[in-house]
């Protein structure tokens, strides 16, 4: 239900701009246009204070995966907030919910990983990976394998560290990163890297990149690889099929850790429990956080294998957050747990609602400005084009067409994200086909307004 008893948008918009530092947004022009401020969902509809409905096609950070409004999260968080609000996990203590989500994760995810360390957020738990890898190594008595190989264009979070081992270059020129031992290869983007290559032959040689740089850096020195499944701030980059069993071979090959960054892809997003399942991965860690607890509390954390387990277990880890574990977010996120799968969740992206998202989102392509639609699951974005023959791109002006299709989209009460010159949907796992009718309907309308 719309909220009446707001102060005016204006009003809120002001104060917003005169006091309140926004992520990732430029101020002048916050200031100036003002945000659009979200006051209640449902489901997949978000209502803003002027009373327009909007259909949030991006699942709110791509982490909403049950939807807007579910009372029984909101009954599992209060009924732990009574009992216990807080306690924390370190110094040999330990609390139910925190113990429960740990069991509940071991058995959902990949055979073998069945340990969690908890954070509040993904850059947290990235944070976390990046110094575990490099301790398991020391404690396993190869203290020298301490790079770790990431791949340009990733998003890992904003933490000094998680922002390293990212490859966004507009991150890395603010505030001294990467920190040194992080290096990038290049990510497997046919449509604008591609040039002449087959999809599989430039899969290949993406992939080939990793053992590439293993050489240069001297495979006894090196930790671990991170990368996402699908890459997916990065423009939801779905790699050519040739890819990641190259890069598993690879690893497998140089001994050397995966990371799979499941932040995105984790939780059903790509029809599966987790994208590595998706993409035929086997990882010794998983980030996870936002569909964890389908955004209603932050926490993330590292799933681990065994054997890194027992490893780090050996010894101490001198690493934790006092919100490591925190009990509201596990009993949440444990809640949220039984809602996807009781309610077939996943099975749906798969098997059902998420085929007839990718049917009706491929009919994009014939669009003039749409080059590609690529779609994995339910994480899908469109690459615009002046000129689709040539595969060309929009090059200097790509952030001022994607932010002119995201902003027409704005105006037609859709919420999609624009990265350069891709537009991105990661909609709520529980979006109904007519609802992903209205979504292709206000896609399809708003390009045509921005051509
Ligand atoms: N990893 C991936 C793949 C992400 O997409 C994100 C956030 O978008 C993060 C890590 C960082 O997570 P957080 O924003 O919760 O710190």
């Amino acid at each position: 239900a719309h909220r009446t008893n707001l102060p005016p948008t204006a009003e809120l918009q002001a104060l917003d701009a005169a006091h309140h530092m926004h992520p990732f947004t430029h101020g002048a022009g916050l200031a100036e246009k003002g945000a659009r401020i979200i006051t209640s969902g449902e489901g997949c509809w978000l209502t803003d204070s002027e009373g327009h409905r909007l259909l949030d096609a991006m699942a709110g950070l791509w982490c909403v995966n049950i939807g807007y409004g579910r009372q029984e999260l909101v009954e599992a968080a209060a009924a732990q907030m009574s009992e216990l609000p807080f306690y924390n996990t370190f110094f040999q203590t330990s609390h139910v919910p925190a113990i429960k989500l740990a069991e509940r994760l071991a058995s959902l995810t990949p055979e073998g990983l069945d340990h969690v360390f908890f954070a509040s957020s993904g850059s947290e738990a990235n944070d976390t990976n990046l110094r575990m890898v490099r301790t398991y190594w020391e404690m396993k008595g190869e203290p020298k394998r301490q790079n770790v190989i990431s791949r340009w264009n990733a998003y890992h979070g904003s933490s000094v560290g998680s922002g390293s081992l990212g490859g966004m270059k507009g991150m890395h020129a603010q505030g001294g990163m990467p920190i040194p031992g992080i290096h990038h290869i290049d990510q497997p983007n046919w449509w604008a890297e591609g040039g002449d290559m087959t999809p599989e032959d430039f899969g290949l040689e993406r992939a080939r990149q990793l053992e590439a740089k293993i050489k240069e850096l001297g495979p006894e020195t090196v930790a671990a690889f991170i990368a996402e499944p699908v890459q997916g701030a990065g423009g939801v980059i779905v790699p050519p099929d040739s890819y990641w069993p190259e890069v598993q071979r690879i690893v497998d090959k140089y001994g050397i850790l995966l990371i799979a960054d499941e932040v995105i892809c984790g939780f059903g997003r790509t029809g599966n429990w987790f994208g590595s399942e998706t993409m035929g991965i086997r990882p010794d860690i998983m980030t996870i956080a936002k569909g964890l607890s389908s955004g209603y509390q932050p926490i993330g954390g590292s799933v681990v294998s065994n054997e890194i387990a027992r490893v780090i277990g050996g010894g101490e880890f001198n690493h934790g957050y006092t919100y490591s574990g925190h009990p509201v977010a596990c009993a949440v996120a444990l809640e949220n747990l039984r809602i996807l799968d009781e309610e077939g969740i996943v099975d749906r992206v798969r098997d059902d609602t998420g085929p007839y998202l990718q049917e009706r989102f491929a009919a994009l392509t014939d669009h003039p400005m749409v080059g590609e639609a690529k779609i994995k699951g339910m994480m899908g974005s469109l690459a615009l084009t002046p000129d689709k023959a040539a595969r060309a791109s929009f090059a200097a002006d790509a952030g001022t067409v994607g932010l002119l299709c995201r902003e027409r989209c704005f105006a037609n009460d859709l919420i999609m994200r624009h990265v350069g010159d891709r537009m991105i949907v990661s909609p709520p796992l529980v979006i109904s086909r007519p609802e992903i009718d209205t979504l292709v309907e206000r896609a399809w309308k708003s390009l045509d307004e921005a051509m």
